[in-house]
């Protein structure tokens, strides 16, 4: 069942109702880092999608912003308010809510370094807020990836006033670095491995022979190794059957065990 959830008042009974008939339930953002099986998923899907969505500015220079929200809006929003710190995020797809649930980041940066705080609607149906300290972020990981089931609802970045030109121009740099390097012509969920310890997954992988290499629809993406693109008709056992022959190969190679970064949904074990 996939339920797109039109106000917080809905959500906290839903969220209520489910827990108390202990049905399985999967809150997603806009998908851009999931692997879904091929069976699907016996349990219903939470989408904020549609919800009532809040994007404003407070104090100057802070950003509030609904969990549903794209973060490419929260990035123009910031941009246009000559507010700096979200640049980095600029061309990371995905809403705001997955985007702390995953702590995402590029270039060095990441969202543990502009949140202020969170609001969310626990498992007996009640809003938390949590503060920085308190959502524990560190790479890719938060506290909303260590408890899961608890729902994302808005968010506080606090950003610093900056020159709006300056703003503009570091976005164009960073989607031009994307597109270049990106394999984005492709359906992809972007980059399949975390980074292990002072390597890069894709130069392991690249090393390792193994650009170009496919299973089914599923490839090795030619221009960058960290993504495995769907070349028509992928399925999700194609992408784990590949996900796995790469840690493999690395691991006999170099001995490093490669984690996915990436997260499923149903029934896929990577
Ligand atoms: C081309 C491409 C490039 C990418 N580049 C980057 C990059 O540079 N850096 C990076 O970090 N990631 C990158 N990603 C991965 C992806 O964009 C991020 O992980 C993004 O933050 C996922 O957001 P989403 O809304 O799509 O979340 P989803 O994929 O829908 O979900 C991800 C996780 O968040 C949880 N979640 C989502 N919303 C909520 C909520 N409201 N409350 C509780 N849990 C929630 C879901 O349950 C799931 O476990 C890239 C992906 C693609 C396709």
């Amino acid at each position: 069942m996939f339920i797109y959830i039109n106000n917080e008042n809905s959500l906290k009974i839903i969220i209520k109702e489910l827990n108390a008939l202990n049905i399985p339930f999967f809150i997603i953002g806009n998908g851009s880092n999931l692997l879904v099986s091929d069976e699907g998923y016996r349990g219903v899907v939470l989408s904020l999608s549609k919800s009532e969505k809040i994007l404003r500015l407070e104090d100057g220079d802070s950003i509030i912003c609904s969990a549903g929200i794209s973060l490419a809006k929260a990035c123009v929003f910031a941009m246009q308010n000559s507010l700096s710190g979200l640049e980095f995020a600029w061309g990371i797809p995905g809403t705001c809510g997955g985007a702390l649930f995953m702590n995402a980041g590029a270039y060095g940066n990441d969202i543990s370094n502009i949140i202020e705080s969170s609001k969310y609607i626990n498992k007996n149906g009640e809003e938390k807020i949590l503060n920085k300290d308190e959502m524990r972020l560190s790479y890719r990981k938060s506290f909303y990836s260590e408890f899961k089931g608890n729902c994302i609802t808005s968010l506080t970045f606090k950003l610093k006033p900056f020159h709006l030109e300056k703003i503009k121009e570091k976005m164009y740099e960073n989607i031009h670095k994307r597109k270049s390097k990106q394999p984005l012509d492709y359906p992809n969920a972007g980059s399949i491995f975390k980074r292990p310890e002072g390597h890069y997954a894709g130069t392991l992988i690249e090393n390792a022979g193994l650009k170009g290499k496919s299973i089914g629809g599923a490839m090795v993406s030619p221009k960058h190794a960290g993504f495995i693109i769907n070349t028509g008709g992928a399925t999700a056992q194609d992408v784990k059957e590949l996900i796995r022959y790469i840690k493999k190969t690395v691991f006999e190679k170099f001995g490093v065990l490669l984690e996915c970064e990436i997260k499923t949904l149903g029934n896929v074990r990577l």
